[in-house]
């Protein structure tokens, strides 16, 4: 069954498959018995392998148990998931959080619970796909606007309908890097009395002087209504939270049926979490090396004369144009001892296949250097 459209896709160079993926030391994996280099986690800030981490769950564990048992609302709101929520909004400098079970859960709840049929969403063309789903959720009219393009948004606002009005982008966009032009957003937002949704999954933690995100970046604390982040990336454990004033946190309580109709969170993951929220907010030496190891391979990428996407984070596109380079660069990288995974549409838009290189706080000098030395040969032998 399927095996047409399967085939399509192969011809495409677009067929994926899961890869399995040996965790070792640092940022060193193993894939198919080869000792590899990562570059392409969301693991920023090398929590994910933390003691403190694995204590905070193990603590969790011993005291809760394992399942959550039931969904939030009946039985499985552990005394973790309240502390998670407050600490999370006390982090994010907020009245309220709520917790999700994943980021993809949050906006499939968010989205639809905010927004309905007769208001007008405007959506950023370079949006995650999880933003996209919970607008096709919502029923609400959604007009895309150019990426990053804040004078296309507002050209689209004026021809909005009576409803709601909503403006939704990623803060740090996924497979690019860049940043949304949150100020220029939050003007326009108020404006034209619209919600102004971000998505921080890649800002948490990475962005803004204390790691608080995009918002903290921009200096905007208090003028973004709903902000959304995840735990699954810089913070190196799972799930995913909204953070915002107390009437909204209630509402979405009420509404968002990702949130009502799905089991809570183990209490062991909110305990990982919360060890996470304590390295974040007391240490600030993994951040500072991630942007450290950063500017280390721009700079080397620079020297080789290899071009990159306009990154504003440790996300660093490579866009190569087809899928089937862009595999076989990824290939050719795999041999060489750098594990960088090719993103191809419908990831990105079509033509712009490209190596997503990320930096982590467990790179060291070393590693950027052996990354650095594979991209020289590979740009000698042509594949970029
Ligand atoms: C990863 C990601 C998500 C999904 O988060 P998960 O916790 O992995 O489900 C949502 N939005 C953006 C922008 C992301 O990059």
């Amino acid at each position: 069954m399927f095996e047409h459209e399967l085939n399509e896709l192969e011809k495409k160079s677009q067929l994926r498959w899961t890869r399995i993926v040996e965790m070792c030391a640092g940022p060193r994996v193993v894939v198919d018995g080869k000792s590899l280099l990562l570059m392409c986690s969301n693991d920023y800030l090398g929590l994910a392998g933390h003691d403190a981490l694995k204590k905070g769950a193990q603590a969790a564990l011993d005291r809760y148990n394992f399942g959550a048992g039931a969904s939030r609302l009946i039985s499985g709101t552990s005394p973790l998931h309240e502390e998670l929520e407050t600490r999370t909004a006390r982090f994010k400098g907020t009245q309220a959080a709520l917790l999700f079970n994943s980021g993809y859960a949050a906006n499939t709840g968010i989205i639809p619970a905010l927004a309905g049929s007769g208001d007008t969403i405007l959506s950023d063309s370079l949006n995650h796909a999880s933003i996209i789903d919970g607008c096709r959720l919502s029923r609400a009219r959604t007009l895309v606007y150019r990426h990053r393009d804040a004078n296309h948004a507002e050209s689209l606002l004026k021809s909005a309908a009576a409803g709601r009005r909503f403006i939704i982008t990623d803060g740090v966009f996924s497979m690019d890097g860049d940043l949304a032009p949150l100020p220029d957003l939050v003007v326009l937002a108020e404006r034209y009395d619209a919600v102004l949704i971000v998505d921080d999954a890649h800002g948490t933690g990475v962005m803004g002087s204390r790691g608080r995100g995009s918002t903290e970046h921009f200096h905007l604390e208090g003028r973004i209504p709903v902000q959304m982040g995840t735990f699954s990336k810089a913070f190196g454990s799972f799930g995913a939270f909204v953070a915002g004033d107390d009437d909204i946190i209630h509402y979405l309580i009420n509404k968002a049926r990702s949130f009502i109709f799905s089991t809570a969170l183990p209490p062991a993951v909110c305990g990982a979490s919360l060890a996470a929220i304590d390295i974040v907010e007391q240490d600030d030496k993994p951040k500072n090396r991630v942007w450290e190891a950063r500017a280390q391979l721009l700079d080397g990428l620079e020297r080789l004369g290899i071009a990159f996407g306009n990154t504003d984070s440790p996300i660093i596109p490579l866009v190569v144009g087809s899928s089937a380079n862009a595999n076989n660069l990824a290939s050719r990288l795999f041999e060489l001892g750098v594990f960088a995974l090719a993103i191809r549409p419908p990831t990105v838009p079509e033509g712009t296949a490209r190596i997503r290189l990320t930096v982590t706080a467990l790179h060291s000098r070393n590693d950027i250097d052996t990354v650095v030395a594979a991209f020289a040969v590979c740009k000698q032998e042509g594949y970029l």
